[in-house]
């Protein structure tokens, strides 16, 4: 059997050793401050085990106090780790282990104590361990079995630090040669510690493999869907629309080479930014939005009959329209024309919607650009612009709205045939 000296040795170099390996992580991507925040609490983990372990070779309130508090930071670290992994603000309870411990120590009975000592970081780190598997059921990441597991490990340790905080108040041992429950404890640590480890590193490495599979989905300029992510939205809206048929768009910015050429590929990309956060400000929920090609863009969209997918288009069109967009330079007046094609959800097919709203698309470039058309069965019809509206405040959108109902309206029965 190894003493108790080895003991701590060997939990310290474990400890300082993930430490390390998670800092390291970090450096490489610093916007993950989970990894952070878990290799300090690994860290104080480790320096408060290792000053404990050095007890009567270094002065004893470095070994008593300095330890304690140090180790159960690590506990705040720890849940400080668990609300970033989850996107959220660590809550007040992160900071109630040490501070338990330093307000308890105020009383000089348990300062003067060796068990009152004991209990009261039995009782923090329960509070901590507590607090821990709280959190993680009710995290929003990973899946609900590894959360479940972890939660129940940490409930585990809180309810074994609780009892054992409690025992030894009745039991008064005066140091840590009274070695009682060293065993069981020692066993519920270990035990505990290692599955634990393993089932966040199991959380993590999953996380890592949506951070990239999303990545592989993503275009990197606008960080709406690219080509790929956008297929497979479309065949995710068509297996769960509620409504009878789909409608596919393309926007296609208007003489766009032109901005490149007069303003520089930066304001290009400027453009090309702003007008996909337009655009998904405008989509209605059940929607997907990606980048198909250069100055190309497409949404997909669930509807009940062709005017709903017009009257997105036009309101996204006037939208553009209406308002420059900032660049660096100058605001510049951007309009883009628009293809619909709308198929009944039975038969639908991406490969033919796109082609059909390439056709349409082509219409609203030959009719003059910065205009709707749709393709209603064989025929193409373009939505007929009103200069008039232009002058519409913005304050005036409901009118707005029936303005550009309106003029759908005006070929509508084009469009339903
Ligand atoms: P049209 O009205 O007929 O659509 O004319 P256009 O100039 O928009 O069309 P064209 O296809 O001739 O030009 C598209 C331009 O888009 C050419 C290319 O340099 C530019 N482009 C493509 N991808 C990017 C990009 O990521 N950033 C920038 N700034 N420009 C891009
Ligand atoms: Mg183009
Ligand atoms: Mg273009």
């Amino acid at each position: 059997m190894i003493d108790v000296k080895t003991a701590f040795l060997l939990w310290v170099i474990q400890a300082g050793t993930l430490a390390i390996l998670l800092l390291a992580i970090w450096l490489h991507g610093r916007d993950q401050r989970h990894f952070l925040w878990f290799g300090i609490g690994f860290a104080a983990h480790a320096t408060g085990l290792g000053l404990v372990g050095a007890r009567g070779n270094i002065p004893d309130f470095v070994s008593i106090h300095v330890a304690n508090i140090t180790s159960l930071f690590a506990f705040s670290a720890w849940i400080t780790a668990i609300s970033a992994l989850d996107r959220r603000r660590a809550p007040f309870a992160a900071w109630l282990p040490p501070l338990i411990w330093i307000v308890g120590n105020l009383l000089p009975q348990v300062r003067e104590t060796f068990a009152l000592r004991v209990s009261t970081y039995n009782l923090a780190a329960a509070i901590g361990f507590l607090s821990l598997a709280v959190l993680i059921t009710k995290a929003s990441f990973s899946s609900r079995r590894y959360r479940i597991m972890l939660s129940a490990i940490w409930a585990t340790q809180a309810m074994s630090s609780l009892t054992f905080g409690i025992f030894v108040i009745f039991r008064q041992p005066k140091g840590f040669q009274d070695n009682i429950l060293g065993l069981w404890m020692g066993t519920v640590a270990l035990v505990g510690f290692i599955t634990a480890i393993v089932i966040l590193a199991k959380m993590l490495m999953d996380r890592s493999e949506e951070r990239l599979q999303a990545l592989v989905r993503t275009d990197p300029l606008t960080g709406v869907l690219n080509r790929r992510g956008f297929s497979e939205a479309y065949q995710r809206i068509h297996d769960e629309a509620p409504s009878p048929a789909l409608a596919l768009l393309i926007f296609d910015l208007d003489h766009f080479k032109q901005v490149n050429d007069e303003h520089g590929h930066q304001a290009g990309d400027q453009v090309l930014l702003e007008f996909s956060a337009l655009c998904r400000s405008l989509l209605p929920q059940r929607a997907a939005f990606g980048r198909t090609g250069g100055e190309e863009f497409a949404a997909v969209l669930a509807i009940s009959e062709p005017r709903d997918a017009a009257l997105f288009a036009e309101t996204v069109r006037m939208a553009l329209a209406e308002k420059p967009i900032s660049t660096e330079l100058k605001p510049l007046s951007i309009t883009t024309s628009i293809g619909i094609a709308v198929s009944p959800l039975a038969g639908a097919k991406l490969e033919q919607l796109m082609s059909d709203a390439d056709s349409a698309l082509y219409v609203s470039k030959s009719q003059g650009r910065n205009r709707t058309s749709v393709k209603a069965g064989a025929r193409i019809v373009t939505v007929p612009t009103a200069r008039l509206e232009t002058g519409v405040a913005v304050d005036e959108q409901v009118d707005r709205q029936v303005a550009i109902l309106k003029r759908i309206a005006a070929v509508a029965t084009s469009l339903d045939s």
